[in-house]
């Protein structure tokens, strides 16, 4: 975080949040910011940039942190309640939007997917691996032509004697490239599963998507399935249906509430020090109540959105938090963040376009935050639904 200044309090100081938090949560919350401070902080800029992402390495050090599928219980896993791996994703996004991509899509996408729905065979066979980062994960849902409407997939899996054979083509998928197992989502002639891909499997590849100008500290890839055969165990027996892949979103949708103000606070402590050290016009531009004013109103958007979301964490922790609430959280607090990050970088002046301050590649990553994991229309339709009774999805 930006160095601290005299008597200024931070928004997070102003809410006074630390009193809402338990003295265990305060704990892993530090452990894991000042990983993000040594570990991280250093090369994310130039990993940024050159959009190359020591992700292998990475998982292993996430691992060893103990942050990688942090809120299960058992199979290695630490069992932190959600409140805490809300706070983790918070301050590993406070790094960068792709550092918490890597642990929400490890922990709450592929390996909430089979703790929740896997036998007990693929449990045991992954869990304990992906939870060290000696294996990594990625959840294929996603289709070129199917994104917000996962209903619409094509990718098929269809029996031939005991196994399944799969074909089909996955898009955007976090990880794809760099993992070691694919939660692969497909159409049966039973309604959508899901399936245990281990990505060595012949017929299965998958290619980096270049270009990116948004999580470039980020692997994503498009997954090719063709012909992929796989024995009868590699279906999720506890997963029927859209509601299988729906729940695991949830999970790292709940993750996101949390992450994208860690985004947010780290380009306001930026433009609140950038704008005490920077002269205009004789005196510092936070001495301005114009800068005061954007300050202010980003103070509170961020404090807010801290309380909605560990409301939302108690509620989860407490298993009372319906889908609504997540899109309700999802949905404000990407949204905030994205405002707060472009108005920090008009705070930052030219500075504010450069890597050499946070802000842009914050602002750049929010993007993408605000599409995946149900992009910010769908989450609106979905807080639109909950409160007429009228869908107005298609
Ligand atoms: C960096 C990145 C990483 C990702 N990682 C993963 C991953 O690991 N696994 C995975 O499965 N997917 C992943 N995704 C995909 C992501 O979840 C989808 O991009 C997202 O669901 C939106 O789908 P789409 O891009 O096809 O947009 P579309 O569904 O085509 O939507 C385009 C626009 O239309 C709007 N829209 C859609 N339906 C409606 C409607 N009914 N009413 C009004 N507006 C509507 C949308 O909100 C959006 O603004 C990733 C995406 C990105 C960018």
């Amino acid at each position: 975080m930006a160095k601290d200044h005299g008597k200024a309090a931070s928004a997070f100081e102003l809410f006074a949040i630390d009193k809402l938090l338990s003295e265990e949560e305060r704990a892993i919350r530090d452990t894991v910011r000042k990983f993000g401070e040594q570990a991280l902080r250093p090369q994310i800029a130039e990993w940024f940039e050159t959009a190359t992402l020591p992700a292998r390495e990475l998982a292993r050090e996430l691992g060893k942190l103990g942050v990688l599928g942090m809120h299960l219980e058992g199979y290695g896993c630490a069992g932190t309640n959600a409140v805490s791996y809300g706070l983790a994703c918070l301050e590993l996004e406070a790094v960068d939007s792709g550092i918490r991509s890597l642990v929400s899509v490890q922990g709450s996408l592929a390996m909430y997917a089979i703790w929740a729905f896997g036998s007990e065979e693929q449990k045991q066979e992954w869990l304990p691996r992906m939870a060290t980062g000696e294996a990594i994960g990625c959840f294929g849902l996603t289709e070129p032509d199917y994104g917000s409407n996962p209903a619409g997939m094509r990718t098929f899996a269809k029996r031939d004697g005991g196994d399944w054979v799969i074909n089909g083509t996955k898009m955007w998928i976090t990880n794809g490239s760099i993992a070691d197992v694919a939660i692969v989502w497909a159409r049966t002639d039973d309604g959508i599963r899901g399936f245990v891909v281990p990505t060595g499997t012949a017929g299965f590849s998958a290619r980096e998507i270049k270009h990116k100008m948004s999580l470039r500290a980020s692997v994503t890839s498009e997954l090719v399935l063709d012909g992929v055969r796989l024995p009868a165990s590699a279906v999720l027996p506890g997963a029927r249906g859209l509601s299988g892949p729906l729940s695991c979103l949830n999970e790292a949708r709940f993750g996101i509430v949390f992450g994208a103000l860690g985004a947010a606070y780290d380009c306001l402590q930026t433009a609140t020090s950038y704008a005490m050290d920077r002269e205009v016009f004789g005196k510092p531009l936070a001495a301005y109540q114009l800068t005061q004013e954007k300050l202010a109103n980003m103070a509170l958007e961020l404090g807010k959105g801290m309380l909605l979301a560990l409301h939302l964490g108690r509620l989860k922790d407490d298993h009372r938090l319906a889908p609504e609430q997540i899109s309700l959280g999802k949905l404000n607090n990407v949204r905030e963040a994205l405002r707060v990050a472009r108005e920090c970088r008009t705070i930052l002046g030219a500075n504010g376009i450069t890597l050499e301050y946070p802000v842009i590649r914050h602002a750049n990553n929010l993007e993408s935050v605000l599409t995946y994991e149900g992009t910010s229309e769908i989450h609106t339709l979905v807080v639109g639904k909950a409160l007429t009774g009228h869908a107005a999805f298609a």
